[in-house]
């Protein structure tokens, strides 16, 4: 099943959130900061262990303080323009996260908007590819949860998977 909502992911009890991390692993701001704020130190240590994760692919760990039970973190590509495969970066970021959680027995899952804050990733795009992305999926999971930070998003969000949805 796929849900739409609006909140704060740190808040979700799910198998998984996914992290839009970024190379480092070593933590940022946006949701990032947020997810490692709640998951508490533990997280950062455990993810100085890892050396990082390129553009693209995902990384699991435990969720330590958070209700979550693990963190996919990945990593989305910085919008520069649309040329330097962006697109195909990004669809990655959800298909390696939702390989990494099969591998792992994972069966709900929540998504923030990868790339969309402060990487520039322009909304409407991203949101086409994630809900593909999610579609793509929905069969292998309990629950897929993109968890919006706004109204605005989850309206863009239930717009797109409304027209894939018509398309299927
Ligand atoms: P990126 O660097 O990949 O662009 P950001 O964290 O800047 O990552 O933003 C990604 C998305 O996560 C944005 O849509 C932002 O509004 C959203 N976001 C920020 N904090 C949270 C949170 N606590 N829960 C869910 N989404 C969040």
């Amino acid at each position: 099943m796929l849900e739409i909502i609006c909140e704060d992911i740190t808040t979700l009890a799910v198998d998984a959130i996914v992290n839009a991390a970024n190379t480092s692993l070593l933590g940022g701001g946006g949701v990032d900061g947020a997810i490692h704020a709640a998951a508490g130190p533990v997280l950062l240590d455990f993810c100085r262990t890892l050396k990082g994760c390129r553009t693209g692919e995902a990384k699991l760990t435990p969720g330590f303080d958070l209700p979550a039970r693990r963190i996919i973190h990945t990593v989305g590509p910085v919008w520069q323009g649309g040329e330097r495969y962006e697109a195909r970066l990004l669809e990655a970021c959800y298909r390696n996260s939702f390989e990494v959680a099969l591998q792992n027995e994972v069966r709900s899952i929540a998504f923030p908007a990868i790339s969309t804050g402060v990487y520039g990733f322009p909304k409407d795009q991203a949101a086409k590819i994630a809900v593909s992305a999610m579609l793509e999926f929905e069969d292998r999971f309990e629950r897929i949860i993109a968890c919006c930070f706004s109204e605005a998003d989850a309206q863009l969000y239930r717009s797109v998977l409304e027209t894939l949805r018509a398309k299927q």
